[in-house]
Formats: structure tokens, sequence, C-alpha cells
């Protein structure tokens, strides 16, 4: 088969589109990196001052540590310690690009809006694996590539803050009462929640580290408030696995957040499907679950992401329905089914679409599932790389060794990120629960308007851990 013509095109320089672009300049393949942002990972940038909870030593790609090695120049950081987003970027990735196989193969800047296959829509077949593929940007310039790593994360494509999938009713107008997920709380966007009223939805690593930070504003100055806002009732999977965590960090979040809500610091309103935004009278926005009112001055919305398929339309994906990653990778990340915060060794085989030369990786790769972790996309981006250079056997030796979470399930209701409470083998969930199910417990009410009820009735764990 004639291989189409035009370099092989990595979307994205986040750590697993740079870690595509170090193997595929370690086996020599025509490569080029573009970059929706200004510079490096532009995701990252919006989060850099949280802290990873995987130590350096899960955050190194391996190729780009030898690019980096050989360039000289680089110290490598403590493999044991926790970097911030910032520390990733200034001590990996900044100088990452900096070296000579990458230096030149990077544009920033350039905003892909359209991936097709060139003179071919989705439907026409005959040849189509020949011709290459047609990369659209934002300011209209276009490019052809033979094959596409799709590493564009899903940071761009936050979750709805409706509790059934759709925006809720008033989403858009609400709009400047919403932040988006992991505001720098105590430093660049302090002001905005000091001495105010705040929500956060969602029940994932970004909400606890929100709390965290929002639990230790309100120590600070009086006045803060802080609501944690999940539509599930039972908070398992978010406390963590604590102690049993691999990653000690990890576990840290859960722990800490929990002790933040019995010290009630932090007001959990669980059983809450956010349903409208209305903004009030005097400057606040009111959240509406059936008969449930919260009002708050911000909502920060930490209810995950969802990646962006509308940019390869015209390519032939098979998606899976629930998750939005391949089908052959869905089960094995599913929360519906099973997650252990570990996934299989995956590559080549799993992120395979019908569109040759197509693939997906990194954030992107899991889509809606919440439970990405970089040392997985690494393996992915070398799996691939080794595919599209035509050494099989490499692409299909794949190997991955993830620190496990210590919470396991396999009963799970809901998939999203703010929904995977549920987990069967964490530590029972205490009474602490401000909930709202028609029918259990006891009704009280707190400040602000809000009628809630406190739940006695919580399930207990089952010790179920698989
Ligand atoms: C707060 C936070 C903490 C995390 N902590 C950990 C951790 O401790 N350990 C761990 O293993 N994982 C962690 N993760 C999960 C995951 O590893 C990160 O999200 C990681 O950034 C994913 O890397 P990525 O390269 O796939 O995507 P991203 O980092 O999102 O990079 C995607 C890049 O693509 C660019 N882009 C997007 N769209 C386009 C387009 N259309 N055209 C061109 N460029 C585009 C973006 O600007 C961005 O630079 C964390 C995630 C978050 C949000």
């Amino acid at each position: 088969m004639t291989a189409p013509e035009g370099p092989v095109v990595v979307i994205g320089a986040g750590p697993v589109g740079l870690a595509a672009a170090a193997h595929l300049a370690e086996r020599g393949v025509d490569f080029l990196v573009l970059e929706s942002g200004p510079g490096v990972a532009a995701a990252i940038e919006e989060w850099r001052h949280v802290k990873l909870f995987s130590p350096w030593r899960y955050d190194i790609d391996s190729a780009a540590r030898r690019l980096l090695e050989q360039a000289g120049g680089w110290s490598e950081p403590d493999l044991g310690s926790l970097p911030t987003g910032g520390d990733l970027i200034d001590s990996y990735l900044e100088p990452l690009t900096k070296t000579p196989q990458l230096t030149d193969r990077i544009r920033y800047g350039a905003d892909v809006v359209a991936i097709t296959r060139a003179g071919y829509d989705r439907v026409r077949t005959d040849g189509r694996e020949k011709v290459p593929f047609l990369i659209r940007l934002a300011d209209g310039s276009e490019l052809l590539a033979s094959a596409v790593i799709d590493a564009a994360g899903t940071w761009r494509r936050p979750n709805v803050l409706g509790g059934s999938g759709i925006p809720a009713r008033g989403e858009a107008v609400a709009a400047d009462h919403i932040a988006h997920a992991l505001p720098d709380v105590l430093g660049r966007d302090r002001e905005r929640f000091a001495g105010r009223r705040t929500a956060v939805l969602g029940a994932g690593h970004s909400a606890s580290t929100t709390l965290l930070e929002l639990g230790e504003l309100a120590g600070e100055v009086p006045g803060t408030e802080v609501l944690w806002v999940v539509r599930g009732t039972d908070q398992a999977r978010t406390y963590g696995g604590g102690e049993a965590d691999e990653l000690p960090a990890r576990g840290a979040l859960g722990t800490r957040l929990k002790k933040l809500v019995r010290s009630g610091h932090v007001t959990l309103v669980s059983g809450f499907r956010t349903e409208e935004l209305a903004p009030t009278a005097d400057g606040r926005v009111e959240l509406v679950s059936g008969d449930q009112r919260i009002v708050v001055d911000t909502v920060v919305n930490s209810t995950g992401f969802r990646p962006d398929h509308d940019m390869v339309a015209e390519l032939r994906l098979d998606l899976d329905s629930i998750m939005g990653s391949t089908r052959a990778l869905a089960p094995l990340i599913d929360p519906n089914r099973h997650s252990c915060g570990t996934v299989p060794p995956h590559g080549v085989d799993e992120l395979t679409h019908p569109e040759p030369g197509y693939y997906a990786i990194g954030a992107k790769s899991y889509g809606r599932a919440p439970t990405f972790l970089l040392a997985t996309g690494y393996e992915q981006a070398r799996s691939i790389v080794a595919a599209l250079a035509g050494d099989w056997e490499a692409a299909r030796d794949v190997q991955l060794d993830l620190p496990e979470t210590g919470v396991c399930s396999s009963n799970l209701a809901f998939p999203e990120d703010e929904a995977t409470g549920g987990g069967c083998c964490g530590p029972a969930p205490q009474a602490e629960a401000i909930t709202a199910p028609a029918g259990r417990g006891l009704a009280t009410g707190i400040s602000g308007g809000l009628l809630t009820v406190i739940d006695s009735s919580a399930p207990k764990q089952s010790g179920c851990c698989n």
C-alpha cells in the first residue's frame, strides 16, 4: 500500500502529545506537533497551581527522558516528590520542547478545528487509506498528514452542570457565576471566593482539590462558606482508599476532604441533580433540584470533561456508546463495570479505529472516563508510534505498572466524574451527608434558603473489592 504523504501530525503539546513526539523523533519518523495554546501544555498551564498526586517517577515518559538526557543540562527532579502542574511544565515539558529533536517541530497558536481525508468525506471508501489527512486550523490554513495522533485532551470541554447531561435551564445565562474546574482559590482567584458562598459541583479529584483549598480559605477569611454538591448519595469513591491508595497523595485528598466535611467547614449536599440556574436580585445565583434550592455567589464546575469528537466527525470512528472511547478500551475503563484505579496494559490494538492512521491518545482516549493517568498515556504513545514505524512487535508488547487507588467497585450507577460514588471497598460512609432523596432521613434546614435532608440511612460498604 502506498503510504499517504505528509508528516505524522500530533495534536496537542500536552504531556502525552509531547511523549508521542519524543517517540516519533527517536524512531526517525517525520512529525509536527500542533498546539492551540501560546505555549506548551496550555491546559496544564491553567491548573499550574495544583499539586499532582503522582510522584515524578510516573510523570516522565521514557523517550522524553532520553532526549532530555542526550541534550544535557537537564536535572532530573527527585522522582519521589510530587510536582505541581507548573513544575511539570517548567522542569520537564518546557525543557523537552527545547531539545534539538523537538524544538522546530512544534507550532503554537495552531488550533485544529477539523480533520478529514483529503478529497474524501466519511462515506467515500475506495482508496481512502491512500490519501493523506487534511487538517484545518482556526485561522483557515490547512496541511496534510500521513497519520494523526490526537492528544488534544478534554480540558476545553467541561461537562455541563445539568444533572441530566444537558445544560441546566439558565446555565448559559448564569455563566458569570460559573468558574471552570480548579480555580486558583488561594492565589490568583482568591478574591472571588474569600468571604463568599461557593458551591463545588462534582465528585472527582478536581472537586476534592478545590474543596480543600476553599476549606483552607474558610479557615482564614470569615464568611467564606463552602458547599459540596453531588448527585449521588455515597461519597466512598471520592473519599478514596486513604492509606490503601498506593499513591499516598491521592489517598490523602479524600481523607482530608472527609475531615473537612465532618468538621463542618464543608457542607455536603448530596442527591442534588441540578435542573436550573437562576440569577437572583442580589447578584447571586440559585441552583434548583426538584424542590431543593441553593443560593451561592459562585458555582465551580468540577463535573468532569468530554472529548471533542466534532472536529473528527468526517473520520470513521468506532466509539463506545457510553464512554466515547474506542469500543475495545471502554470495558477496561468503564466505572459502571469496575474501577480499581488500574487499567490493563493497552496500546495500538485497543486504540485502533476503522479510520486507518487516526489514533486518539492521552486523556482524550478515555472519553468520559475520569481515571486517566499520565503513565497510561505514555505507554499508549509508545505503542502507537511503534505501530506507525512498522515495529508491530514493540507496538504489541504493552506494559503498564499503575499504582492502585485502594478503592474499587463493581456496581456503579453513573459513569461521569461527578457521580463515581458507590465504590464497594472503600471505608463505609458516615452519616454526615446532607442529602435530598425523597422519603429518606430527617428534614432540616441550613442557611441561605437551602432545605435539605440529613441522610441517616446512607448505604454501608459491602467490602467487595475485586
Ligand atoms: C488537576 C489535575 C490533576 C491531575 N493529576 C494527575 C496526576 O497526579 N497523575 C496523573 O497521572 N494524571 C493526573 N491528571 C490527569 C492527566 O494526566 C492530565 O489531565 C494530563 O494533562 C493529560 O495529558 P494530555 O496530554 O492527554 O492532555 P492535556 O494535558 O489536556 O493536553 C492537551 C493539549 O492539547 C491542546 N489542544 C486541545 N485542543 C486542541 C486543538 N483543537 N488543536 C490544537 N491543540 C489542542 C491543549 O491546549 C493542550 O495543550 C490530572 C489532571 C488534572 C486536571
